[in-house]
């Protein structure tokens, strides 16, 4: 085993050598504040070959934002250049690695360099990270910003792989194979299916949706920004700060209709969603399939302006008898139909990541991670756990917002752990490791407050995990978690000196 790349510790502690895992928006962000603040010890570590987490991977047709890009970018790095509303998947990975050149990143990035494994030395109060060419890496604080919809799920279909066309998943697009003329079938309808569907249905010959429930859609109501209001917003930053508040306070107050578990609230929503649907789908017989048959709210509500306009369409199918196999030729559905395809897209989502370590951890005592979660992934405001010192969380458990920008979570998390350096290094600690009691207090709290929320009202999510708890989303205002999680409180923290 060699030792390369991170300093040792320094005696004064004052450069002490931080780790970074992920360069997507949580992992960049944090670079950028780290170099903000005068700190250049840092390396962030990247399995995959260039920065940019999602927006790396998902370059599916039509993949974009469904956020509005004012909120959708760091309020430190507001961007008045925003083409659209809704920027698409190419953009949003152009403003990334233009952030990387404007805060000179690059030499800090190991790419193609994956962890998998960290272990706690708690007489060095280091974290010994191994790669996976065997390489230790040794480091004070770890931030790990690894997102928890990255690894596509496979949809547990009989045949899956006896498929003879092109199979391939919505965040693993194949681009070398053209989609012009083809039948083309999708299996799901969550946030990523209802954007590839709009994009692709004009350009192949016949398009079969598979469905397996209905969501709900809301308007995106997405256009371009004109090259005044460009201009306008770059000469007056203070315009692009307002226009940015105005939209994320809509979403704060749109809120308790998309998590609380109010029916009359949700289905003052809920009559807005199916007023788009009867403007967009003409046939009743239509209308009633792509009806959801749960509360607003409950799984993610999709933005979209012309996905159900897509089924109007006379190449575009909606299918809505249950898959019973896969064949080389097609998808056969219960009804003994087959439906025969020249390719199959999987937009069937994500493993949720943060239901488990993303690698073995272990902490104080050897104690791992997934050994401290047997019961679900919890965290104190998200991102401290008890027994893993110095080891902080970014989109972390329960700090996923189901109205509005995690953005604006990821920004109160990236404080935290700034000020958290900040105490380490000033006060000379070794550690600092979050007290079992602060933990356990907040998420009693976090969990009271799920019965009130609507994402157990009787629909099947990514939201909950296999017991039905949620450990995924944040049950209120982004704002409060602000207010709670963006102060690091040293009396929450055992704080251990050298
Ligand atoms: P998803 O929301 O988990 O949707 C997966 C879809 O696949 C669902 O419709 C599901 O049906 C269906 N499915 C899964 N297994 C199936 C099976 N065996 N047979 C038939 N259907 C099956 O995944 P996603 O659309 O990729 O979105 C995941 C998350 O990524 C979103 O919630 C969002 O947070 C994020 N995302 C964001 C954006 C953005 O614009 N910012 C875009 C895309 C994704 P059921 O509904 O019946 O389970």
């Amino acid at each position: 085993m060699s030792e390369p790349g991170l300093p040792k510790p320094t005696q004064n502690q004052r450069e002490f050598p931080i780790a970074i895992i992920g360069a997507g928006f949580a992992g960049i962000g944090t670079a950028i504040q780290l170099r903000k603040s005068g700190i250049n010890s840092f390396t962030i570590f990247e399995r995959a070959d260039e920065i940019g987490g999602t927006w790396r991977d998902n370059t599916y047709p039509g993949c974009a934002c469904d956020v509005p890009s004012h909120v959708y970018s760091f309020s430190f790095e507001p961007n008045p250049n925003w083409s659209r509303a809704f920027a698409e998947a190419g953009e949003i990975q152009a403003y990334l690695m233009g952030l990387v050149d404007k805060w000179k990143l690059r030499p800090h990035l190991r790419l193609n360099t994956e962890i998998v494994e960290a272990r706690f030395d708690e007489d060095a109060g280091t974290w010994a990270l191994t790669t996976d060419d065997d390489a230790v890496f040794r480091a004070r604080v770890v931030v790990s910003g690894v997102g928890g919809l990255v690894d596509p799920a496979l949809p547990d279909i009989k045949g899956i792989h006896s498929f003879g066309g092109e199979l391939f998943h919505t965040a693993r697009w194949n681009h070398d194979f053209d989609i012009t003329g083809k039948r083309v079938g999708v299996i799901g309808t969550g946030a990523s299916a209802v954007q590839v569907v709009p994009s692709i249905a004009p350009q192949v010959e016949q398009l079969s949706v598979f469905q397996r429930s209905a969501a709900w859609v809301m308007p995106k109501r997405d256009h371009r920004y004109s090259e005044d209001t460009k201009q306008r917003l770059a000469r007056f930053p203070v315009l692009l700060r307002l226009s940015r508040l105005a939209k994320y306070w809509l979403s704060e107050l749109m809120g308790p209709m998309v998590f609380l578990d109010a029916p009359r609230l949700s289905g003052l929503a809920q009559k807005m969603s199916l007023a788009h649907l009867r403007a967009s789908v003409d046939d009743p017989a239509l209308r009633e399939k792509l009806t959801p048959d749960f509360q607003f709210g409950c799984k993610r509500i999709l933005i979209s302006d012309d996905y159900w306009a897509s089924f109007e369409r006379d190449n575009v199918d909606l299918v809505t008898e249950p898959i019973e196999e896969i064949m080389p030729e097609g998808v056969l559905t219960r009804d003994g139909t087959l439906h025969e395809l020249d390719a199959l897209v999987l937009a069937t989502g994500f493993a949720l990541g943060l239901a488990n370590a993303p690698f073995p951890i272990f902490g104080l005592g050897g104690r791992s991670l997934d050994d401290s979660w047997q019961e679900g992934a919890v965290a104190y405001k998200g991102m401290s756990v008890a027994g893993f010192p110095n080891w902080f969380i970014l989109m972390g458990p329960n700090t996923g917002p189901g109205h509005t920008s995690v953005l604006v979570f990821t920004e109160a998390q990236i404080q935290h752990v700034m000020q958290a350096i900040r105490k380490i290094r000033r006060d000379g600690l070794k550690y600092v490791s979050v007290q079992q009691q602060a933990q356990d207090d907040y998420n009693e709290k976090i969990q009271k407050r799920m019965k009130y929320m609507v994402w157990s009202s009787g629909c099947h999510s990514w939201y909950l995990s296999d017991d039905g708890s949620n450990h995924s989303l944040y049950p209120g205002f982004a704002a409060e978690y602000v207010a709670r999680a963006q102060r690091f409180n040293p009396a929450d923290y055992d704080r251990v000196r050298s």
